[in-house]
């Protein structure tokens, strides 16, 4: 991290005790939004963010685009098609050049402006594969951008050089099967990968909970100091947080095994069960998680279903 970094007060997640949890219960309460939409945020030099004005019980406040660099700038997910959204950003780029407009993935209040954006700059679309899917499940708000288009796709490792430093692609699939993080000068732009305010969805058929659990996994091996996502406060304790994100999600499958193993289960039981008092607009989302779970320990061979009921296998 270089010296002096700070992230700004209001911006900064509460991590005092298990973060996961606390910001699950955070999801309940969308609510009034009173945030500075439309405005140049300066985070810390040579990282600013524009908040869009799409928020819902998915996005929090909305979705946090990114302008990274000084002179010459990358745009990190640019976010829904909104007029005003892309007015900001034309005002906050102002007359420097965009090298970028780099997408984390293609849910729709990610992507949509990039090719707007594109437009007006002249930059190009580097960053996640294309995937277009009919749904992403119950995320109505989020279905895939079928529209998206890159010009460069990075793998992982890969890097592009913004204004002298390099920008590098960490490949973090889970969410989306083409998420991306980025890395730079000691942040890491966390996408919807680790968000911070809640915890992720992670809704089959794309969204697979092993491979969250991999990406998380390679995340906590990694040296950021601070996490940027792109919904919720800057994370300033990666570390500690994305162990707290993996014990959730452990202590999240260990209940789901011990209920199908006190008797066979559909999933709306396990959801009744396993999130008492769940925010309804959520019961849907919550069913999905439950279902890649499902679907990862049916994989391990620990549970098995028969049409819509699933039971533990029991140990012979
Ligand atoms: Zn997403």
């Amino acid at each position: 991290m270089p010296p002096g970094r700070r992230t700004k007060s209001w911006i900064r997640a509460d991590h005092t005790s298990c973060a996961a949890r606390q910001s699950e219960a955070r999801v309940a309460q969308g609510g009034a939004v009173d945030a500075p939409y439309a405005k140049l945020d300066q985070l810390e030099p040579g990282i600013a963010r524009v908040l869009a004005h799409n928020p819902s019980a998915f996005t929090y406040y909305g979705t946090q685009t990114y302008l990274v660099g000084t002179n010459r700038l990358a745009v990190i997910d640019p976010g829904p098609d909104l007029a005003e959204h892309l007015d900001a950003l034309k005002q906050a780029i102002g007359g420097r050049q965009v090298v970028a407009i780099m997408c984390t993935h293609t849910h729709r209040d990610h992507s949509p402006a990039a090719r707007p954006l594109a437009e007006r700059t002249g930059a190009p679309v580097i960053g996640c594969a294309p995937l277009a899917l009919e749904t992403v499940g119950p995320r109505a708000d989020a279905a895939f951008d079928g529209d998206y288009a890159a010009d460069r796709v990075l793998s992982d490792g890969e890097s592009l050089d913004v204004d002298g430093e390099a920008i590098v692609a960490v490949a973090t699939p889970g969410h989306t099967s083409n998420h991306l993080c980025f890395a730079y000068r000691g942040a890491l732009f966390s996408g919807d990968h680790v968000m911070g305010w809640s915890t992720t969805v992670v809704v089959p058929p794309d969204g697979d909970m092993a491979a969250y659990m991999a990406s998380l996994d390679k995340l906590r091996q990694r040296d950021e100091g601070v996490y940027y996502p792109a919904h919720g406060p800057a994370i300033d304790n990666p570390h500690q947080y994305v162990r707290h994100l993996m014990g959730h999600r452990m202590q999240r499958e260990k209940q789901i095994l011990r209920l199908v193993g006190e008797k066979p289960r559909d999933i709306p039981d396990i959801v009744a069960n396993a999130y008492p008092g769940l925010d309804p607009r959520l019961v849907i989302a919550a069913g999905g998680s439950v279902y890649a779970h499902l679907l990862d320990l049916e994989r391990r061979g620990l549970v098995e279903r028969q049409e819509e009921r699933w039971t533990a296998v029991k140990a012979s």
